[in-house]
């Protein structure tokens, strides 16, 4: 069985479970770098990028995940985990550097702080996914700018929101949040 790790040092871990397990999937929770080798991809969730980044500097996960990722292991990061993979974040470097996007973070302001806004996703729309998808977007970053070989998948105010190079993914928006397991399913198969 496939093991989906659930980067557990805050954020909105949880709620990614009942869709894991709706595809059967299993999923450990992960707080320390062992707990990194023992999973087959893993998913850093929505939160606080400030905290989430500074306790994987505290446990001395930053260069183990980055050697994985480098490996081949898929990741995806949601919202806060977004920012966490970024090369740049607001002008400077970001934590783990293995996504070349720039993103500023808490760029929609107030009115965008937290809404929900139906987007096309071509690419899971052909899968079967809801079409036009209901993105939950809480204070999410902004992706600015996107390296040549970062795939666009989806994009919402006309800013890329889905995006992915080779085995890593981002969304700025909360896909967990959603009944639809679509973006798990296309997860579990990069
Ligand atoms: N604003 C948060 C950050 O930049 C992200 C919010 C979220 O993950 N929903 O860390």
């Amino acid at each position: 069985m496939t093991v989906v790790g659930l980067l557990g040092l805050q954020g909105a871990f949880l709620d990614h479970i009942r869709h894991l397990t709706s595809l059967g999937a299993g999923y450990r929770i992960i707080r320390d770098a062992a707990g990194l080798m023992a999973v087959d991809r893993l998913i850093i969730p929505g939160g606080e990028s400030t905290v989430m980044g500074k306790f994987l500097q505290e446990f001395r996960m930053i260069d183990p995940l980055r050697a994985r990722i480098a490996q081949g292991m898929p990741v995806w990061g949601i919202c806060a985990g977004a920012v966490l993979l970024a090369g740049t974040v607001d002008g400077g470097p970001g934590r783990l550097q293995v996504l070349p996007v720039s993103v500023a973070r808490n760029a929609y302001g107030r009115q965008l702080a937290s809404r929900e806004h139906d987007i096309d996703i071509p690419i899971l729309a052909a899968a079967g996914g809801a079409s036009p998808f209901p993105a939950v977007f809480i204070r999410s970053p902004r992706i600015l700018a996107v390296g040549p070989e970062v795939a666009v998948h989806a994009r919402a105010f006309k800013d890329p929101v889905f995006v992915q190079k080779g085995r890593v993914m981002a969304t700025t928006f909360h896909p967990e949040l959603t009944m639809d397991p679509v973006f798990h399913h296309y997860f579990m198969g990069l």
